[in-house]
């Protein structure tokens, strides 16, 4: 019998196994084992595309393709294990950056094995395409882990001119594309400049983007990686990695989308504006005073509401305070507070930091609102309190049109009766912009660690029964 149905049979399993994955991941709840179930089929198409090669004889190559899996799972476990919640947007761009590189590798291989053998222009165009966006989604990626460490300052690294620039690249890198597919014969030298001048396009493509916007640009990649790894399935006629491949497009480009929706901006602006290159907003009248507020206070203001919205932030992820923060939430519920939390689609590092937090925390799905029932909510609130959060309540965003995060749709929390901020310092968030918030007069600050101060405010509120 035909072997080849077996390992067909295998894919078709494990893509089934990839899209429902997906499907359950899109509900908190079944979340969790929408994961496994992504993993096994990828476990199980990866099982099929080890053996699937081979046919009768192995050439000699199993033990590499076993060594390999071998160190990089083990490498890929120990990172996982180690990483920080704070710190997933890093890893994602990392290990993104590797299925760039994957791609791009194949694609050199494949290149150099056409020779001047005499193939079409359709499939060399597969071979390259898959090269270049490799190579792009490579070095792009490891500069957004480059700058999301903190290692790469946004604007030291973006030219005056930076759009233009980018856009002959890219007129280059198309160029070159074209003639590498046109014909084989062009040599080694040239195809190694080409992988070097899209390894370079990468990296001053996302040189200029930073700030508020990094997340557009992490999942932009992911995509590209996709389209790389579904790109390099065409060439060898694997289907698994083409429809794995077209799952991480298709699912990084609408992530994209939506994300630039949240922030009230186009694809091409994120790409172009130039994050580093606009005023970092109208300057903070440095006479203005914050009000700080104590924690009696604070907890007797919180606990005679009738209706509080959270806002965690970043700083609740750092100072990892959610369970604390669930335990205020249930003292003030049993007082009779009507507590709701408002996520922001782009609070803490990751798309879904926040939502992932407060699942850990137990807190029950309906009392998060997104952004626009948040926004609803507040008209009627009594009290706010911010934890950690900074540029997703900055009012700039609606009031300032210098400021580099103008036009990106905020939590309005200014519109409650009362805030209160909990942060450490006058500190500013990722996008590194003053927050006029703080000098508004119905803010109060409540400085100190997330976790600290929660703890020390559950202690108030339990002090008032
Ligand atoms: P911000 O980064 O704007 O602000 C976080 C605030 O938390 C800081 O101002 C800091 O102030 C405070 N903080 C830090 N540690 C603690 C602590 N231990 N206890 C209390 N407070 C603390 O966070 P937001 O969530 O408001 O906004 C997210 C930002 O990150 C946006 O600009 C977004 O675009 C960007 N981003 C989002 C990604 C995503 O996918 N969600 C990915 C990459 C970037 P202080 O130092 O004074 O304590």
């Amino acid at each position: 019998m035909n072997t080849a149905i077996w390992f067909d049979l295998a894919y078709l399993m494990g893509s089934v196994g990839i899209v429902w994955g997906l499907k359950r991941m899109s509900s908190p709840d079944s979340a969790g084992a929408g994961n496994t179930l992504a993993a096994l089929g990828m476990g199980l198409a990866i099982l099929a595309a080890i053996f699937y090669p081979l046919g009768d004889a192995d050439n000699g190559n199993l033990a590499w393709i076993l060594g390999g899996l071998a160190l990089g799972s083990a490498a890929g476990y120990i990172l996982a294990k180690r990483v920080a919640m704070t710190a997933m947007p890093q890893m994602v761009s990392l290990l993104n950056g590797m299925g760039g590189a994957t791609a791009m590798i194949l694609g050199l291989v494949e290149y150099l094995r056409l020779g001047s053998a005499t193939t079409d222009f359709g499939s060399n165009l597969t071979v390259v395409f898959a090269l270049l966006v490799g190579a792009v989604s490579f070095s792009g990626s490891v500069l957004a882990y480059l700058k999301l460490e903190g290692k790469v300052d946004d604007k030291k690294i973006t030219l005056s001119f930076h759009s233009v620039f980018n856009l002959l690249l890219l007129a280059l890198v198309l160029g070159g594309t074209m003639a590498l597919s046109y014909s084989t014969d062009w040599g080694i030298g040239l195809l190694v400049l080409f992988t070097l001048l899209a390894l370079f396009y990468g990296l001053s493509f996302v040189a200029p983007i930073g700030g508020a916007d990094m997340p557009v640009v992490i999942s932009l990649l992911n995509s590209f990686t996709g389209i790389s790894a579904a790109t390099a399935g065409f060439v060898y006629g694997n289907l698994m990695m083409i429809v794995g491949g077209i799952l991480v497009g298709a699912s990084g480009t609408i992530l994209t989308l939506m994300m630039c929706k949240a922030m009230n901006r186009s694809l091409w602006n994120v790409i172009v504006g130039g994050f580093g290159s606009v005023a970092a907003g109208v300057a903070t009248d440095t006479n203005q005073q914050v009000k700080s507020v104590g924690l009696a206070d604070a907890a007797i203001q919180l606990a005679y509401s009738k209706t509080v919205l959270v806002v965690p932030g970043y700083g609740l992820a750092v100072a990892q305070a959610q369970k604390v923060c669930k335990e205020l939430d249930e003292l003030l519920e049993a007082n009779g507070v009507d507590l709701r939390y408002g996520i922001h689609p782009v609070a803490g590092r990751m798309p879904g930091h926040m939502n992932v937090l407060l699942a850990e925390a137990d807190v029950p799905y309906p009392k998060l609102l997104d952004l626009e029932e948040a926004n609803d909510f507040l008209n009627q609130c009594d009290a706010v309190v911010v934890i950690g959060a900074n540029d997703v309540v900055n009012p700039a965003a609606e009031r300032d049109p210098s400021s580099s995060i103008y036009g990106m749709p905020v939590l309005k929390v200014w519109q409650a009766k009362n805030t209160i901020v909990m942060k450490r310092s006058m500190g500013k968030g990722y996008a590194g912009i003053e927050n006029p918030l703080f000098f508004e007069k119905n803010t109060y600050m409540l400085f100190g660690d997330a976790k600290q101060t929660l703890q020390a405010l559950v202690a108030e509120v339990k002090g008032l029964g």
